[in-house]
């Protein structure tokens, strides 16, 4: 297994030279583009790793998966969309325009600042714990300078939550829920933290390892599916045909992906593609998939 992902991030390595690294969040732009890793951890707990296993990153929009469990376990699904759409966008992430009242997915900023305002209130801490549970490590932490780096830079994050108060949608104070949502976006890790993370939920919810239950089934599930319907930004749609997992990516290059009953993958290189894909990601992906036939449309 181990040869298998070695030449897959081999594979990956010839596309050092494409796209960039995220630069808009100055921190996030001294990444090097040749550090690449891949992880894989079956629903037994058996972790496979190749590359730069412990380079480590932050979770960016990859948290939005994470928060999302958390508002459906707390607050079940009837109320959280209600206020928030599961339809994907033809848009970037960050997009002012695509909503009225109700964001159209979690996945967006738009949509991730509405769940953040409904945890506002449990604390940052309590999202960082349930973070390590996941991930079965305790160290994960906060990147300050991540954090720091994006919170006095950031014009247009305002703008929406401010724009979602305003539409009463947003009912928390909007500092206060800004500040949630950059920290939860700084959440520094690894892919081995993300194959453990994303195996949990091909899991139904119950860490491989410790056997800890964390997720109930239904929010599992619907996490899940909205991860395949939006969670590769406005390229979604393109990935789950060439892929046929369900996937969420930040603009770290971190890539979370997860074959429901058999596997938790995550894999990292920061040079992105014009949606914030990572590049080498979305295709060790694609060989991961073709290779293992992990296609989840496929039998
Ligand atoms: N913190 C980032 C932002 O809000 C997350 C973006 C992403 O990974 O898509 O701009």
């Amino acid at each position: 297994m181990r040869e298998k992902l070695i030449e897959i991030l081999n594979q990956a390595q010839k596309m050092e030279y494409l796209g960039n690294v995220a630069s808009y969040i100055p921190e996030l732009s001294h990444k090097n583009k040749n550090r690449m890793a891949l992880a894989l951890m079956d629903t037994k707990g058996n972790l496979t790793v190749a590359g730069e296993a412990k380079e480590s990153f932050t979770l960016q929009s990859m948290s939005k998966i994470i928060t999302l469990t958390r508002a459906l376990m707390r607050y079940g699904e009837d109320f959280v969309f209600s206020r928030v759409g599961v339809e994907s966008v033809d848009l970037p992430f960050n997009t002012l325009k695509s909503f009225t009242i109700k964001p159209n997915n979690p996945m967006i900023n738009a949509g991730a600042m509405v769940i953040s305002s409904l945890l506002v209130k449990e604390s940052f801490e309590t999202l960082l714990d349930y973070v390590c549970k996941l991930a079965g490590n305790p160290t994960i932490h906060l990147n300050e300078a991540v954090y720091k780096s994006e919170k006095s830079t950031s014009y247009r994050n305002p703008a929406i939550a401010y724009y979602l108060k305003d539409l009463k949608n947003i009912t928390t104070d909007v500092e206060e829920t800004l500040e949630y949502y950059y920290r939860q976006c700084s959440i520094e890790l690894n892919v081995c933290d993300l194959a453990n993370i994303a195996a949990v939920y091909a899991n139904n919810g119950i860490h491989p390892v410790t056997k800890e239950p964390l997720i109930d089934l239904r929010s599992a599930e619907i996490v899940k599916t909205l991860m395949a319907v939006c969670g590769m930004y406005d390229e979604s749609g393109n990935f789950l045909m060439r892929v046929g997992i369900p996937a969420k990516s930040g603009v770290s290059g971190g890539i979370l992906a997860v074959v429901p009953g058999r596997y938790g993958i995550g894999v990292y290189g920061p040079g992105l593609d014009e949606n914030g894909n990572s590049i080498a990601g979305a295709k060790m992906l694609e060989l991961l998939s073709s290779e293992m036939k992990l296609n989840i449309f496929s039998y």
